[in-house]
Order: structure tokens, then C-alpha cells, then sequence
């Protein structure tokens, strides 16, 4: 009986793994085509000071929609461009679309001070990122200060050396660097102070329950004094609620990104939101004088 349970078991665990390689093959093949035929899209989400509620940036997030595959999370095709080298292509074109999208809204004058781009840990090992980031910019006239290149901790452990150096020619072209999902990998605190990062983005796992939890509370807390002390600047990731906010303004988080303060949005939705909002600062200072 037991044996039959465990044969079963196993079975099930051969057929699973197969229809995930299955996918993840149907996604390779199907992604070599994705930019081509027009099938990426970025969707801009805002980041918020918490104590003004003005906008401080937008993050852009890639989407991907197949005809067949449907809409495919970049949690899931991310990886499969990574480990096909996809991601360096993919990558380039993010970069290009969201500095050109940043360079418009910045003439329309649109208050957007900073475009947010994930770079992939495989992207931060390529020798010519710092040329291809120069290249964007310089194509599109969006001047350095206006982008922000997320990185995650493997990106900087995997080879410390090479992330130092990468991330001083990036500094030195006046690019910030923040450093995303902070918390969940395993940067060393020691390499946290050598590194030129602006600022530490606080992984929403640990935002996500700081109502109920107090281990959480003290974990921000404890994030946002460290970057204080070390001149970076926090934003939280994964703001929901009201009592949220409330905590992390008390702590002297300085901005947010969240669906409390909105969603990601296509570009053309984005730029309704922004005009909106420069709209309603007007009518707020016009009222204040
Ligand atoms: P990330 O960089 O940490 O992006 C934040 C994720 O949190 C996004 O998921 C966003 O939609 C989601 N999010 C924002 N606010 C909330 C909230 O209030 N609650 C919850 N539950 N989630 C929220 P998304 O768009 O699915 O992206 C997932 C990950 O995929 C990103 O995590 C990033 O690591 C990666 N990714 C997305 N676009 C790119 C890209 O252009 N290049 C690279 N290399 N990676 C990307
Ligand atoms: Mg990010
Ligand atoms: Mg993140
Ligand atoms: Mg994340």
C-alpha cells in the first residue's frame, strides 16, 4: 500500500516536471518571436513620496500577451529569458522604450522626476552595459540623473568585483542604482557600504503583513534606519493599506509603491494618470494661495 502511494507519488512528481519543461520550452520558442512581432509592453507603476504624496518615479514592468499563451507573468518568462540570453535584448529595448517614454513625459512637462528599469542579474554581468545605458539615454536626451536602475542582491554578490566596477561606471555617468526586493537575498552589509546605491527598495514580503506582525515592524524599522546611516534613501514596495503608510511614514520610509497608490498602467493610461495628478497639485496650490 504504501509502496503503491509512493510509486504513485512519483509518478505524478515525473508528469508534473515534464509538463513544466513542456511550458517552459513553448515559452522559449514563443518569446524568441515576442519582440519582433510587437508583443512587449511596458506598464508604468508610480512611486510616491510618503510625505507628500507627490510622484518621485514610475517603475516600468514589462508585460508580455501571446495569442495562444495568453498573458504571461514576467515572474515566469523572465527566467526562461535569462537563461537563454534573451534577456540582453529584451533588456535593451525596455531600457530604450521607458528613457523614451520618461524623455516625452519630461517635455510635456508631466511631474515625473525619475524612470525606474530592472536590470536582470545577467544583464549587470555584461561588459557593455554601461555603454549600452549611455547609448539609451543619449538616443532618447533623457539626461542620467532622470534614471534609475533597479539591481537585485544576486546581481552584486554573484561577482562583487565586476558589480563594483559595473556600478562605479554607472555612478560616474550620473545613473542611480537602487537595489530591489531588499532584504530576501544575501548581500553582506559589508558590500552594501561599498556599493553606489541610492537608495534600497524594501521587499513587499515584508510590508505585506506589518499590520499583524511585529517581527516585520522591527525588520523595516530596522531597514530604513540602516539606509538613514548609510545616506540611502528607502522606498517600500507593496503598499496596500492605509495602516501601512502610516507605519512606514512614522518610520521615516521616504517613499512608497503600491496598489494603494496605483497600479501598473499601459503608457497611454500612465500619461492620463500623470496629467491628472499635475492637474490636481495646480488646483491644490491655487487653492492653498
Ligand atoms: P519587482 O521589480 O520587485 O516589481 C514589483 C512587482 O510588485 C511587480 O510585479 C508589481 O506589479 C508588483 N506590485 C506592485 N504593487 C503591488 C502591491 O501593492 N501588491 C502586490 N501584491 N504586488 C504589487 P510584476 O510586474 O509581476 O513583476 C514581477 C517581477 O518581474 C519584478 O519584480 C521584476 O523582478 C521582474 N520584472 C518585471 N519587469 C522587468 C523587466 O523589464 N526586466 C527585468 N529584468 N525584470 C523585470
Ligand atoms: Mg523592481
Ligand atoms: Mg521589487
Ligand atoms: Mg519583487
Amino acid at each position: 500500500q504504501a509502496k503503491r502511494g509512493g510509486r504513485n507519488r512519483h509518478g505524478f512528481f515525473t508528469a508534473d516536471l515534464q509538463a513544466r519543461s513542456v511550458r517552459t520550452l513553448q515559452i522559449e520558442n514563443a518569446l524568441r518571436r515576442a519582440l519582433e512581432r510587437g508583443q512587449l509592453e511596458l506598464h508604468y507603476q508610480p512611486q510616491v513620496s510618503l510625505a507628500t504624496r507627490q510622484i518621485v518615479g514610475a517603475e516600468a514592468l514589462l508585460r508580455w500577451r501571446h495569442p495562444e499563451l495568453g498573458q504571461v507573468s514576467p515572474a515566469e518568462f523572465i527566467p526562461v529569458a535569462e537563461n537563454s540570453g534573451m534577456i540582453l535584448a529584451i533588456g535593451e529595448w525596455v531600457l530604450r522604450t521607458a528613457v523614451h517614454d520618461a524623455k516625452r513625459w519630461l517635455d510635456m512637462h508631466l511631474p515625473l522626476p525619475a524612470i525606474s528599469v530592472n536590470l536582470s542579474a545577467v544583464q549587470c554581468r555584461h561588459p557593455q552595459l554601461p555603454e549600452m545605458v549611455a547609448r539609451c539615454l543619449r538616443q532618447a536626451g533623457l539626461p542620467a540623473r532622470r534614471l534609475e536602475l533597479e539591481l537585485t542582491e544576486s546581481a552584486a554578490i554573484d561577482d562583487p568585483a565586476a558589480a563594483l566596477a559595473m556600478m562605479e561606471q554607472l555612478h560616474g555617468r550620473g545613473v542611480r542604482l537602487s537595489m530591489d526586493d531588499f532584504g530576501t537575498g544575501y548581500s553582506s552589509l559589508s558590500a552594501l557600504k561599498r556599493f553606489q546605491i541610492h537608495k534600497l527598495k524594501i521587499d513587499q514580503s515584508f510590508v505585506r503583513d506589518l499590520d499583524a506582525d511585529a517581527n516585520d515592524r522591527a525588520i523595516v524599522s530596522a531597514i530604513i534606519r540602516m539606509a538613514q546611516a548609510l545616506g540611502m534613501q528607502t522606498t517600500a514596495e507593496g503598499v496596500e493599506t492605509e495602516g501601512q503608510l502610516e507605519f512606514l511614514r512614522e518610520q521615516g520610509c521616504d517613499a512608497g509603491q503600491g496598489y494603494l497608490f496605483g497600479r501598473p498602467l499601459p503608457a497611454d493610461a500612465f500619461e492620463a494618470y500623470l496629467r491628472t495628478h499635475r492637474d490636481n497639485q495646480a488646483t491644490a496650490e491655487h487653492v492653498g494661495s
